[in-house]
């Protein structure tokens, strides 16, 4: 069976693996450069910095499955985030170390952005179309949303009510070199009520071979400053943290934003099916959230379409 999917993230990673073991022919479509979506990993000149997900839990027996091949991999290693009890996991050499580890035996197109959505096809901006039997969309939700309402899928009065109620925290990142190490004990602190929510020590952390840290500011604060003047917003972040990394220490900063980051409101099931068309909707806003819920969320849905087509 020919399956398409959107995204090249942890969960269209994920789905394409169990898919693709099991003799489909899936074409992973990604508008990025990369692959990875939000367990991004930045290069600024010598230093590296986690720009999306900084480190992740196991709690299933599936997602400790992989984590163990990962561990065998040397693809992943364990990380004590302080103020955490357990164990923590980070990827060797950044968090996109995971996904360019599943993508290297599958079939992934990259800047390929779906535009529209047809009865048995999609069509991407640069003018290609990839024909399907089974669409998978792991896009965050109101994306999806907006590429059915272009394409004119049909959406049931159920379909609609699932794509209203999923929502998203957005957050505001801010990735900076050091000429002098943080001060941060660790390689990482959660703060509450403040402005920033994290702060990380990439040095610290073990990927980065000169100073960087990574801020992430809290949902409240990035909501009320997404639209300002990023420059500006990275400044007041960056002050306010002058406990752990002093002024004169900083050299190049970049702020960006993400308009999604963790799934605040969720679909209680891993997956969801449109009911007129054989398109699914997948991604951590389906199940627990999170780089683990994505990695189910995947694997759910790729078991669902093995079981149902074979
Ligand atoms: C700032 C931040 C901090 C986070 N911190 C943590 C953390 O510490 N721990 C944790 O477990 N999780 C964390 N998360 C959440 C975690 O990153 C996500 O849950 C997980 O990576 C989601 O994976 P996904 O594949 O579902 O979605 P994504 O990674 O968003 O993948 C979706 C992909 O779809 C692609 N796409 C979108 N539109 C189109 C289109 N039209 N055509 C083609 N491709 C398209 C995108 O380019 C993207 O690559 C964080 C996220 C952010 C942003």
């Amino acid at each position: 069976m020919k399956i398409i999917i959107l995204g090249a993230g942890m969960t269209g990673l994920s789905a394409a693996r169990i898919l693709t073991q099991n003799g489909h022919e899936v074409t992973l479509l990604d508008k990025g450069r990369g692959v990875g979506g939000r367990m991004s990993t930045r290069k600024i000149e010598l230093a590296k910095a986690d720009h999306g997900a900084q480190y992740f839990s196991v709690k299933s027996p599936e997602f400790r499955l992989f984590i163990d091949e990962l561990i065998t991999e040397k693809v992943i290693s364990e990380w004590q985030v302080p103020q955490r009890e357990n164990v923590r996991y980070i990827g060797t050499a950044g968090m996109n170390t995971i996904p360019k580890y599943l993508a290297a035996s599958l079939n992934i197109q990259l800047n390929e952005k779906a535009i529209l959505i047809h009865s048995q096809s999609v069509e991407t901006e640069s003018g290609n179309q990839y024909p399907f039997d089974a669409l998978i969309s792991t896009m965050p939700t109101p994306q999806a949303t907006e590429l059915f309402q272009r394409s004119q899928t049909v959406l049931s009065e159920a379909d609609q009510r699932v794509l209203a109620s999923i929502e998203y925290d957005p957050c505001i990142a801010v990735l900076a070199t050091l000429n002098t190490p943080s001060t941060l004990e660790g390689g990482g602190l959660l703060l509450e009520n403040q402005p920033v929510a994290w702060i990380a020590d990439n040095f610290q952390k073990g990927i980065s071979s000169v100073p960087s840290v990574t801020l992430h500011a809290s949902a409240d604060y990035s909501q009320a400053h997404f639209e300002h003047n990023l420059q500006e917003v990275g400044k007041d972040l960056l002050a306010s943290v002058r406990d752990w990394i002093a002024p004169e220490s900083i050299e190049q900063v970049q702020v960006h934003r993400w308009r999604y980051s963790l799934a605040r409101q969720r679909h209680p099931h891993s997956f969801y099916k449109l009911e007129h068309a054989p398109v699914y909707l997948a991604g951590d806003a389906f199940g627990i959230g999170n780089v683990e819920g994505a990695f189910l969320s995947g694997l759910e849905v790729g078991k669902a379409l093995t079981s149902l087509f074979d």
